[in-house]
C-alpha cells in the first residue's frame, strides 16, 4: 500500500483516486496535517493565484414544505414565514450592490407551490438587472426548469446531498419532497443535462460519519466528471450550526478534522472550487483562507429581507462570522489575497 507521504508527494502531478483520498482522510493522515496543509496551499496558489472569489447568499423565502431535523426553516417550527415581494427583492439587490457584490446565491426553503417556477421567473427578471453571476440553492427542479432558468441567467446550482447514508438521510428528513433521496441524488445529472455551467456538491457535516460522507461525495463528483465533462464543479463542507428546533449530534466535526478534510480534497482535486461560508467562525475562516478555499461568502444574513432591514429575525441558522463584507476584504488583503467580486460575464460564457 502506498504510504500517506507518497500520496501527498504525488498530488498535483498524478491524479489521486478514491483509495488515495480515503488514506488522506484517515486517522493516520492527521499526523501529517502540516505537510498536507503546505501541499494544499501550494496547489491552490498554483491553480487559483492569490485570489478569493466573494459571493453573497440572498434569501428569497423561509417557507418550507419539508421537515429536516437540523434546519430552522422546517415546517414544524413555529417561526414567522415570509417570501420577498419583487419590491423587497429590488431593495435587497440594491443593498448588496452597494456593498460591492456581483455574484449572488439565491436561497429559499423548499415550497414548490408558493416559491416554484412562476416565482423564480419573476425573481430572475429582477436579480439579473443587478448581478452578473446568479446561482441557485432551492428545491431540486426538473431538467427543463433548469434549462429555462439558464436562459434567464442561471450560472450555477448548489444541491448538497446533506448525507449519502440512507439510514441517516431517512432519520433527518421526516416529511415533504426531500424525503425522496433519489430525486435529490439525481439532481446534478439534470442540472448538467440542462447545460448549467457549474454544479455545487456537498454534505452537511454532523449528520453521519464524516469520512463515509466525504468519500461518497468524492465518488459522486468523479461520476459526474466522467459523464458531464463540460460542467464545472464546486464543493462545500458546511457543519451543523445551532438553529430553532435544531438537533444535537454525535457526529459533530471539530476544527482540526475540517482542516484535514479541506486539505485532502485540495490534494484529491487541485482544480476544484472549494467554498467556505459564514457558518464558520472568523478566526477559523482566516486560517483556512490559504489552505484550499477559493470562494467565500461575507457579511451573510440567513433571513429573507435581512440586508435591507437587519432587524428582521427569521434566520435559517446562526452564522459564526459576523464581519461585514468590507471587514472580510480587509482580512483578505492582510493575508495577501486579492478579493475578486466579479469573474463572470454571461455574454462570454
Ligand atoms: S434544509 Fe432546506 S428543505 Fe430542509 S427544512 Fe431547511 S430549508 Fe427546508
Amino acid at each position: 500500500m502506498t504510504g500517506i507521504r507518497d500520496i501527498i508527494a504525488k498530488a498535483g502531478s498524478t491524479r489521486l483516486d478514491i483509495d488515495d483520498l480515503a488514506q488522506l482522510l484517515s486517522k493516520e493522515a492527521a499526523q501529517h496535517i502540516e505537510l498536507m496543509a503546505a501541499t494544499a496551499a501550494r496547489l491552490t496558489r498554483q491553480r487559483f493565484g492569490h485570489t478569493m472569489r466573494l459571493f453573497i447568499p440572498l434569501y428569497l423565502s423561509n417557507l418550507c414544505a419539508n421537515d429536516c431535523t437540523y434546519c430552522g426553516f422546517s415546517m414544524s417550527n413555529a417561526i414567522k414565514r415570509t417570501t420577498l415581494s419583487m419590491d423587497d427583492l429590488h431593495k435587497e439587490c440594491q443593498a448588496l450592490k452597494q456593498q460591492g457584490f456581483d455574484s449572488v446565491l439565491l436561497v429559499a426553503g423548499e415550497h414548490e407551490r408558493k416559491v416554484g417556477m412562476p416565482y423564480f421567473r419573476q425573481a430572475f427578471a429582477v436579480v439579473s438587472q443587478y448581478f452578473s453571476h446568479i446561482a441557485l440553492e432551492v428545491q431540486p427542479l426538473a431538467k427543463d426548469d433548469y434549462a429555462e432558468l439558464r436562459g434567464y441567467g442561471l450560472a450555477a446550482v448548489y444541491v448538497y446531498q446533506e448525507t449519502y447514508q440512507r439510514s441517516a438521510y431517512d432519520k433527518h428528513h421526516l416529511r415533504g419532497n426531500k424525503t425522496d433521496m433519489q430525486w435529490r441524488l439525481q439532481t446534478p445529472d439534470r442540472v448538467a443535462a440542462a447545460g448549467v455551467d457549474k454544479i455545487g456538491l456537498g454534505v452537511l457535516l454532523g449528520l453521519a460519519d464524516w469520512r463515509e460522507d466525504a468519500l461518497d461525495c468524492a465518488r459522486h463528483l468523479r461520476y459526474l466528471q466522467q459523464h458531464y465533462w463540460r460542467s464545472r464543479y464546486s464543493m462545500a463542507f458546511p457543519r451543523l450550526r445551532p438553529c430553532a428546533g435544531g438537533i444535537n449530534s454525535e457526529h459533530l466535526v471539530d476544527d482540526k478534522t475540517l482542516v484535514q478534510l479541506i486539505c485532502a480534497f485540495r490534494l484529491f482535486e487541485p482544480d476544484l472550487e472549494l467554498t467556505l461560508s459564514t457558518r464558520e467562525p472568523a478566526m477559523l475562516r482566516d486560517h483556512l483562507m490559504p489552505l484550499g478555499i477559493t470562494h467565500m461568502s461575507a457579511g451573510s444574513k440567513t433571513q429573507p429581507g435581512g440586508y435591507a432591514d437587519d432587524t428582521i429575525a427569521l434566520e435559517q441558522f446562526a452564522t459564526s462570522d459576523p464581519r461585514s463584507a468590507k471587514q472580510v476584504c480587509k482580512a483578505l488583503l492582510t493575508y495577501g489575497f486579492e478579493p475578486i467580486w466579479k469573474d463572470w460575464q454571461r455574454e462570454f460564457a
